[in-house]
C-alpha cells in the first residue's frame, strides 16, 4: 500500500479551513492541522481526521511569527519526508477607517494573512521542488480583486497574497508545482459571524436582519459560499484535473465581482 500524501492546512480549526482538512482527509491525505481553539475541540478534530487509527498531527504555531512558521513546515517535512499539499489558509479581520485603523492591527493583518503565506511557501518549496510535484492553494478572498470600506489592512493582505500566488506559480511552472488563490465572498464563519454581531449592534436590528442586509450589499445570489464548496475547490486543484492549473485566481462569490 502506498503511503498517504501530506497536506498542511493553516488556521484548520475552524471554519474554511477546517472543511479543507476535513475535504482532503476524505480524498485520501494525512492532514497537520494549525490553528488556535480549545484543546478538547482540537482533540476531537484530530481523532476525526486520524488515518489507519493515528490522530491527525497538530501544530499550534502562532503564524503571526516567521520563525514559527518556517519551524512548523519544516516539521512537517521532517517528520513525513514531503510536503504533497500546502493549504495557506490562516487568517484574521480587523474593521476600521483607516484614520482609525491601530496600527499593530496593520501588522498583525499583514503579517498572518499576508507574510506568512509567504514564509510557509519558502519553506515548503524545496521539499516540493525536490520530488517535481507539489500544490499551493491560498486562500485570498474577493478582497483581493476589489474593495470595501474598513478593510485596509485586510484588503491590502489578500491583493498581496494574489500577487504572490502568481509569482509562486511563474518561478515553478516548469517544475510540476502549482499555485493558486481561491477567493470566496461571504462565508458563514466565525469571522464572518463577528462582523454580522458588529453590524447588528451598529444597526440596532437583528443578527438575521444583519445577515440579509451584509449580503444585499455586496452577493447578488443573496445566500452564503459554502466552506465545503471552498473545499471542493481544493480537492480540484490538488487532484488530478488541477494539473495544468496555476497562477490561478477563483472567484466563489455569488456574483459578487460580476458587479
Ligand atoms: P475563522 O476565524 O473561522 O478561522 C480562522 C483560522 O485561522 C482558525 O483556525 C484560527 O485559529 C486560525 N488563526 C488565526 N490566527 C492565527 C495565527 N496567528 N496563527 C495560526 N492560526 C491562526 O475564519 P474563516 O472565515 O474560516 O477564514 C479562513 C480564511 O478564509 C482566511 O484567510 C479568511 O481571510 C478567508 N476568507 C474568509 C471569508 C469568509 O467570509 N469567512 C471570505 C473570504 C476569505
Amino acid at each position: 500500500m502506498s503511503e498517504p500524501r501530506i497536506c498542511l492546512v493553516t488556521g484548520s480549526t475552524s471554519g474554511i479551513g477546517l472543511a479543507i482538512a476535513r475535504a482532503l482527509h476524505a480524498d485520501g491525505y494525512r492532514v497537520v492541522l494549525n490553528g488556535f481553539g480549545e484543546p478538547d475541540a482540537i482533540a476531537a478534530i484530530r481523532s476525526e481526521l486520524a488515518v489507519d487509527g493515528v490522530p491527525a498531527d497538530y501544530d499550534g504555531a502562532d503564524l503571526s511569527r516567521p520563525a514559527a512558521v518556517e519551524a512548523l513546515v519544516r516539521g512537517v517535512v521532517d517528520r513525513h519526508g514531503r510536503i504533497d499539499v500546502l493549504v495557506n489558509n490562516a487568517g484574521i479581520q480587523h474593521t476600521a477607517r483607516i484614520e482609525a485603523f491601530p496600527p499593530e492591527k496593520w501588522d498583525q493583518i499583514l503579517a498572518i494573512n499576508l507574510s506568512a503565506v509567504f514564509h510557509a511557501t519558502r519553506a515548503a518549496l524545496p521539499a516540493m521542488q525536490a520530488c517535481r510535484s507539489g500544490r499551493i492553494v491560498n486562500i485570498a478572498s474577493v478582497h483581493g480583486l476589489v474593495a470595501s470600506v474598513e478593510k485596509s489592512a485586510y484588503v491590502a493582505a489578500k491583493h498581496g497574497v494574489i500577487g504572490l500566488t502568481r509569482v509562486t506559480a511563474l518561478e515553478n511552472a516548469e517544475s510540476g508545482i502549482t499555485c493558486n488563490a481561491i477567493c470566496p465572498g461571504w462565508v458563514l464563519t466565525p469571522l464572518v459571524e463577528r462582523q454580522i454581531e458588529a453590524r447588528a449592534q451598529a444597526r440596532g436590528c437583528d443578527r438575521d436582519t444583519a445577515a440579509r442586509e451584509l449580503l444585499a450589499e455586496k452577493e447578488p445570489t443573496l445566500r452564503f459560499t459554502r466552506a465545503e464548496d471552498v473545499a471542493a475547490m481544493v480537492v480540484f486543484l490538488t487532484g488530478p484535473a488541477g494539473d495544468n492549473v496555476t497562477g490561478s485566481a477563483f472567484t466563489l462569490d455569488g456574483g459578487w465581482t460580476a458587479r
